[in-house]
């Protein structure tokens, strides 16, 4: 018999391979006293641990060649520093164990170097993975980071953050799963930027044992471990009929009955660009700017290196629209040299457009510089901000766009319920609405994104959100001008039926899911989405909403 897991389906396809975790920050190992006679084995461990990790960097060196083997010669330098050695046989000899010694030893020089001039300040994280990599090895736990491995794998960790997920290896991935998070978590949204399948907020995913054999469906959210071939043939052509019914789907979005529905990209950079392009997305409908800023810890990106990127964007889509986030950094998506790090509870701090309107020359500079791209294109260029709360937060941005001399339209994200309560007030000063109903989730249920133990309450079928999803749109059309939802509700294709019926006015999603999207659309009448938006927000619970809306699309 298979052993099955269930956790939450955030991306479709099934993946089948072998578990790699995601190394998690190293624990400090305790600080216990070895008895005298351990002294020597406890020295021998810590050579050896040493050795192979030298040996280890020296050889991704080799294979990285170019500036990435410099760094990884120079970190494999650092780990058999003469004087960093003596100092962990030093520490052991006076009753330190092994993994406690490396720990110590380099904390006292990791002071040095913190203190020593710009340079070697900037090489402090360096001996941290270095440190890290050592005490890893003594305690027999993953390395930490992205896993190193030359055979694709799937990958398994507690979360995944825009930082750890900027170095993986695309080709390597096969698949996501994750023990926290919900469908809205960075690593749902990454998986679908990837077009992998991914299972999140799967309890006990931490204890999965390195290298086992997993098969993935994150379309039910099943795991199933050490699939039998049967298993396995059946969930490939479950997944492969599933594909094949998409390729009938091309096309402008619309309804049955024509109304248009534009089905628009979310993407992080020029490298998704390809992938909107071929799943026939009609534009961007989310840029989130934020992947550039993230190459650099302690500075923005360059007015250039911004107009490059985006030029990249937006020459991709000649005739068609392109809907550019201003930087949102803060909470789950934290930039040292910008959001505090002090705050009690940065999601409810200074986040989004808050971070942008206390760091004014960031938001002139990310401005100018997409004014400058634009320049020339015949693109529909849009700009939006996140996390607007209120008419002066809209109000302040869109006299930052004026002021940078920007032609585009400019509008409000609806993240936070009073930008939905009051969104008239806000379509006062700018152009269009977009629902980031992601965050809207997180702010009117007060459950963390980022919590998989809450991930109930992150479903957007969540009546309240559909009723908030529908004030929103409803003042739009009220003031003539348009609601689009970028949020991960509109990668659902049953739910992108009903925020259709709500009247939203564009969907915007992971390339991905278009198809998906396109598919359902094309199904059903205004009317009967109409009907199907009214039956769910009827319901009082996400599951019932769901059920309300699948029972009159389906006829029943
Ligand atoms: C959202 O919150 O729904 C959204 C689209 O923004 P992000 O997921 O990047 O916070
Ligand atoms: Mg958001």
């Amino acid at each position: 018999m298979d052993t099955t897991l269930r956790g939450v389906g955030v991306s479709h396809g099934v993946a089948i391979g072998e578990v790699r975790h995601m190394g998690t920050a190293v624990l400090e190992p305790p600080a216990k006293q070895i008895p005298a006679e351990d002294a020597e084995r406890e020295q021998g461990r810590a050579r050896q641990a040493v050795e192979a990790v030298a040996a280890d960097l020296t050889a991704r060196g080799n294979l990285a060649g170019g500036e990435a083997q410099a760094v990884l010669e120079a970190q494999a330098m650092m780990a058999q520093d003469p004087e960093l050695q003596a100092d962990v046989e030093r520490r052991i000899a006076v009753g330190s164990s092994a993994e406690r010694a490396v720990y110590d030893a380099f904390a006292s020089y990791r002071e040095l170097l913190a203190n020593a001039g710009e340079y070697l300040a900037g090489r402090v994280a360096d001996l941290d993975d270095v440190r890290n990599r050592i005490v890893a090895r003594l305690l027999g736990v993953p390395m930490p980071g992205v896993p190193d491995s030359d055979e694709p794998y799937v990958l398994v960790a507690r979360d995944l953050a825009p930082a750890d997920t900027a170095l993986l290896d695309p080709t390597l991935v096969l698949g996501f799963v994750t023990e926290e998070g919900g469908p809205t978590s960075h690593s749902a949204i990454l998986a679908r930027a990837l077009g992998v399948p991914a299972v999140v907020a799967l309890p006990g995913a931490g204890e999965l044992a390195e290298g086992t054999l997993i098969a993935v469906d994150g379309s039910s959210g099943e795991i199933f471990l050490d699939p039998s071939d049967e298993k396995k043939a059946e969930l490939e052509a479950a997944a492969a009929g599933r594909r094949a019914a998409l390729t009938a789907s091309t096309g402008p979005g619309a309804t049955a009955d024509g109304h248009k529905v534009p089905l628009l990209a979310n993407i992080g950079g020029p490298a998704d660009v390809a992938a909107a392009v071929e799943a026939g997305a009609e534009g961007v409908g989310l840029f989130r700017t934020e992947f550039l800023f993230l190459d650099d810890s302690e500075n923005a990106p360059s007015e250039e290196k911004q107009v490059t990127a985006y030029r990249q964007v937006l020459e991709a889509f000649p005739e068609g629209r392109v809907v550019v986030r201003v930087l949102d950094a803060g909470a789950d998506k934290p930039l040292d040299f910008l959001t505090p790090a002090d705050e009690p509870n940065p999601a409810l701090g200074v986040r989004g457009l808050r971070t942008l309107l206390d760091h004014p020359a960031v938001l002139r500079t990310q401005l100018t510089a997409l004014a400058k791209a634009a320049e020339g294109l015949p693109v529909h260029l849009e700009v939006m901000a996140p996390m607007v709360a209120d008419r002066a937060d809209a109000k302040a941005f869109a006299d930052a766009c004026r002021e940078a001399g920007l032609r585009a339209k400019f509008g409000a994200m609806v993240e936070i319920p009073s930008a939905a309560l009051r969104a008239r007030s806000v379509l006062q000063e700018v152009e269009f609405l977009s629902l980031g109903t992601n965050d809207l989730a997180q702010y009117t249920f007060a459950a963390d994104r980022q919590v998989g133990a809450v991930s109930r309450l992150q479903d957007p079928w969540q009546p309240a959100l559909l009723d908030l999803v529908a004030l929103s749109a409803e003042a739009a059309k009220a003031e003539g001008k348009s609601c689009g939802v970028c949020g991960e509700a509109a990668a659902d294709p049953l739910l992108a039926c009903v925020l259709t019926g709500l009247g939203v006015t564009s969907l915007s999603m992971g390339a991905a899911s278009l198809p998906y999207v396109r598919a359902a659309l094309a199904k059903f009448t205004l009317a009967q989405c109409e009907r199907a938006a009214a039956a769910a927000r009827a319901a009082d619970s996400a599951e019932d909403a769901r059920n309300a809306a699948q029972a009159v699309l389906s006829g029943e």
